[in-house]
């Protein structure tokens, strides 16, 4: 079998720096779409997607254990290291062999598998509006534009354990496999990807042409984009290593989910204006607080206030920690009117603090908790 490769990052027209990584280890390949200020994002892609190219060189494990200590090990960081606390990561993994992709899959990357003019999703985005769609509380129209739609509900290294979601794809001579970020399938639909891909044989070519209708339609996120053609020929691919491209990563900002941000900010930014109040938008989005979303312990952006059923506040992470637990807590009981944070780190490590105060309190412990 034969895998010829085209692989192809880039920031992207908005973002001021590059949180994706790719490795391309034949048969090994994967992308990763990290998250977190600061310097968080980039760490935790690129430190997931060594631990599963070291992991695979060993040959230690199933794709999915590699997957699971990849997220070990970024948790585990983010602990350890005050710069990175509550960074994440997507990981969308995929082992070429004798006519089987493996697939290993966390987050809102994606695979797809272009086989005799269809183009198949083979990932299930974790996002809060996948979940809805399934829920039947949206619909799929209605999830494209909803502003929570970068939300994820499972991400690498923001818990100690994560589920992966594991499958076998038959391959057959002939069949393109294309691991993406969101960057890519947030601004080119489906249709368009499979435009492109049928109409450059090169992967490198399809690749960089992908790159370059998500940067035309706005660029909002990076965007990385891995094309896999297969075939029956002998031989094998020849690039290597672990792949991100330079940037400068000093600075500031909420990095990874400006998208969803921006849009909505919008209606209220106008209303802010209007009232004369210029200052108000970019003193509200500096603002950081966890609260309850979906009955569990959630960071958001913003105030949790809703003056005039203006919502001034955002989801920015689900955890999977119930908010009644929490709120059992004398320390967290007012956890529903939100728990103000100083900044998005801080948000994040109340959460830790609040999981291990559960912990120790169902534990026997005390059930007082640091102050975050
Ligand atoms: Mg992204």
């Amino acid at each position: 079998m034969r895998i010829e490769v085209g692989v192809a990052t880039d920031i992207g027209k908005v973002r001021e720096g590059n949180e994706d990584s790719f490795l391309v280890q034949p048969p090994l390949f994967a992308v990763a779409d990290g998250m977190g200020g600061h310097r968080g994002g980039e760490v935790a892609s690129q430190l997931a997607l060594e631990v599963i190219e070291t992991l695979a060189a060993r040959g230690k494990g199933s794709l999915a254990d590699q997957v699971r200590e990849a997220n070990r090990r970024v948790f585990d960081r983010s602990l350890k290291d005050r710069n990175v606390t509550g960074m994440g990561t997507t990981l969308t993994a995929a082992l070429i062999g004798p006519g089987t992709a493996t697939l290993a899959h966390v987050g809102d990357s994606r695979a797809y598998l272009l086989r005799a003019g269809a183009l198949r999703r083979l990932t299930e985005d974790h996002t809060l509006v996948a979940r809805m769609i399934k829920t039947g509380e949206i619909t799929a129209a209605e999830a494209e534009v909803h502003p929570h739609r970068n939300v994820l509900t499972r991400a690498l290294g923001t818990e100690p354990d994560v589920g992966v979601d594991e499958q076998d794809v038959p391959l057959m001579d002939g069949d393109t496999v294309v691991l993406c970020s969101d960057g890519l399938t947030g601004m080119v639909n489906e249709p368009q990807i499979q435009a492109i891909l049928e109409a450059n044989d090169s992967p490198q070519v399809a690749a960089d042409r992908l790159i370059k209708a998500a940067n035309g339609a706005g660029g909002i996120d990076n965007i990385t984009v891995l094309v896999l053609r297969i075939s029956d020929e002998a031989a094998g691919g020849d690039l290597t290593g672990v792949g991100q491209s330079s940037s400068s990563s000093q600075v500031s900002a909420p990095v990874r989910r400006l998208f969803g941000r921006a849009l909505v900010w919008i209606p209220i930014a106008l209303v802010l204006l209007a009232a004369g109040v210029f200052s108000a938008r970019a003193y509200v989005d500096r603002q950081w607080y966890v609260g309850v979303a979906n009955q569990h312990v959630a960071v958001f952006q913003g105030i949790p206030a809703s003056p005039a059923g203006l919502h001034l506040s955002h989801v920015v992470f689900e955890s999977n920690i119930s908010s009644t637990d929490a709120a059992d807590l004398p320390l967290y009981s007012n956890i529903g009117e939100g728990i103000s944070a100083q900044g998005r780190d801080d948000a994040f490590a109340i959460v830790d603090q609040i999981r291990k105060d559960i912990v120790g309190a169902k534990a026997g412990g005390t059930g007082l908790g640091g102050s975050g």
